[in-house]
């Protein structure tokens, strides 16, 4: 998830302060192999050879419990690092993210390759760790259980120059019954709302353009507000967004805190995920309406249309409630584009469940989803319940889910054909200078070509939010051409 993105992008920056050379930050299976260069003296060592992987002197990898065949991959991959450290005794093998906070030191025993294992809120001893291991030659593991995951550093390493991640709170408080995450990532803490201010204004001023807020449900996001001597008056209780009560508000919302960092200047574009349905208010909706700096995308995970299953889920939300909410955010703010998470074959589901999730994609035509075959995640209340539907159901169910989605997200970004937007751009192409590609206001990836007359000009850059007019479609990629 973006989380734990995030959470490498800081280790990999954490390392590399320490002196290391980071030879592989995967963005898709969130591994950050690290070249480790620290000597018995301390000093980092800066040549290495070449530069693989497998070649690497310590091997971190942050993982993800959410689905069986993430563990899976990561099981996989540690009997792997078993065998190559046969050869290289020197190795280091690490874990961070979930499935440290799920089996904890269990998996020493059942991996003795395994050097260390670092918990999501000691992500800032990475460092001190690795010499640990290296001192003592022994398995250590740091896992803090309280207090808040979210480190914000200047050291951050990341992949974008003018897009931030921004964790705003971590954990969660709902109790949807298939989800490890509430055990993994504990309970909802957030981040002081002067903390995020202070964060976000610092990346605008180092340049960033785009922020997306993170959290596991940033809509119960509750930052105290911490009076300070000398404090940004933005973010002072008094703050034209906080409650106008007579008395000093404690916390500020979410919806809040939206309209406060809408006011930083250099930002232009602000996203957030993910949101749950119960929580997203109609208040949070007039924000987005008001603000043009806030994506024009939001992500509702909906996972099933069928009330009965959404029940056996404890979601909160009826199938009534959620489309009456995009009814709403659609009439507020008209072409927003609306993603969800999907979950095909959970607990009970019958045929009739699974048509019912193929009406709801029918009439609320999100612009894309995310779709899972159910996982049962031993710990989370769903365990109790039987994984009745079988492979082969849970498989056909989801690849329909699939196709009807497919054929949606194209009808969808047709019917956008001819209309000019924003997009940010994020590269110009190795291969023709004309071309640059880039994401709308809605998050939907585009490929297209700059005017000449503005080329040469300091017209369009990376990090430049543009004006271009969709003209095509090639699979899900909008082709378009700007003007500059
Ligand atoms: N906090 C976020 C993300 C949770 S995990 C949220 O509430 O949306 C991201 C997605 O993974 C979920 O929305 C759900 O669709 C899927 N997911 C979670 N647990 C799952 C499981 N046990 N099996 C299959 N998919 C699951
Ligand atoms: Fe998991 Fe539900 Fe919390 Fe999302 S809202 S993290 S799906 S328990």
């Amino acid at each position: 998830c973006q989380m734990n993105e995030y959470d490498s992008e800081v280790a990999a920056g954490l390392l590399e302060a320490a002196g290391y050379k980071i030879v592989q930050n995967s963005k898709t299976s969130s591994v950050i192999p690290a070249k480790a260069g620290i000597q018995s003296s301390g000093s980092p060592i800066k040549a290495f050879g070449d530069d693989k992987e497998e070649n690497a002197d310590v091997y971190l990898m942050n993982t993800c419990s959410v689905r069986e065949h993430a563990e899976d991959r990561v099981y996989g991959r540690l009997g792997m690092l078993g065998k190559i450290k046969r050869e290289n005794p020197n190795l280091i093998v690490g874990l961070m993210g979930c499935m440290v906070e799920e089996h904890r030191e269990k998996l020493f025993k059942r991996f003795p390759s395994l050097d260390l294992m670092i918990g999501t809120r000691n992500i800032k001893e990475l460092p001190a760790l690795i010499d640990e291991v290296r001192r003592s030659r022994k398995q250590v593991a740091q896992i803090k259980q309280d207090g808040i995951s979210i480190e914000y550093t200047d050291q951050i390493k990341r992949r974008g120059t003018f897009h931030a991640w921004l964790p705003i709170m971590t954990g969660c408080d709902k109790v949807c019954t298939y989800c490890i995450v509430p055990k993994t990532r504990g309970s909802e803490v957030s981040m002081p709302v002067r903390e995020v201010y202070r964060e976000a204004s610092r990346l605008a001023s180092e340049g960033v353009k785009w922020i997306t807020l993170l959290g596991q449900n940033v809509n119960s996001y509750r930052g105290d507000v911490v009076q300070t001597v000398g404090a940004d008056p933005r973010v002072r209780p008094e703050s034209k967004h906080g409650p106008a009560h007579g008395s000093a508000p404690t916390s500020v919302s979410f919806p809040q805190l939206l309209e406060m960092l809408c006011e930083i200047e250099g930002l232009d574009r602000i996203s957030f995920t993910t949101s749950h349905p119960s929580d997203a208010t109609e208040e949070l909706f007039q924000v987005i309406a008001r603000n043009s700096k806030i994506s024009r995308r939001f992500h509702l995970p909906l996972q099933s249309g069928s009330n009965r299953v959404l029940k056996r889920m404890k979601r909160l939300h009826t199938i009534e409630h959620y489309r009456a909410q995009i009814d709403r955010l659609r009439s507020l703010v008209p072409g927003i584009s609306v993603t969800t998470d999907l979950i095909s074959g959970f607990s009970g589901e019958t045929e009739e469940d699974h048509q019912a999730t193929l009406e709801a994609m029918r009439q609320i035509r999100f612009d894309s989803a995310f779709m899972y075959k159910y996982s049962l995640r031993p710990g989370t209340p769903a365990a109790k319940l039987k994984d009745d539907v079988t492979p082969q159901v849970k498989a056909a169910r989801h690849a329909e889910l699939l196709a009807l989605q497919k054929t949606i997200t194209r009808e969808n970004r047709e019917l956008n054909f001819g209309k000019t937007v924003t997009v940010c751009v994020e590269e110009r192409s190795s291969r023709d200078p004309r071309r640059f590609i880039g994401r709308t206001d809605q998050d939907q990836k585009m490929v297209f070509e700059v005017g000449a007359p503005l080329v040469g000009a300091r017209a369009c850059e990376p990090g430049d939010f543009v004006r271009a007019r969709i003209t095509g479609l090639v699979h899900e990629t909008y082709v378009g051409e700007s003007p500059g």
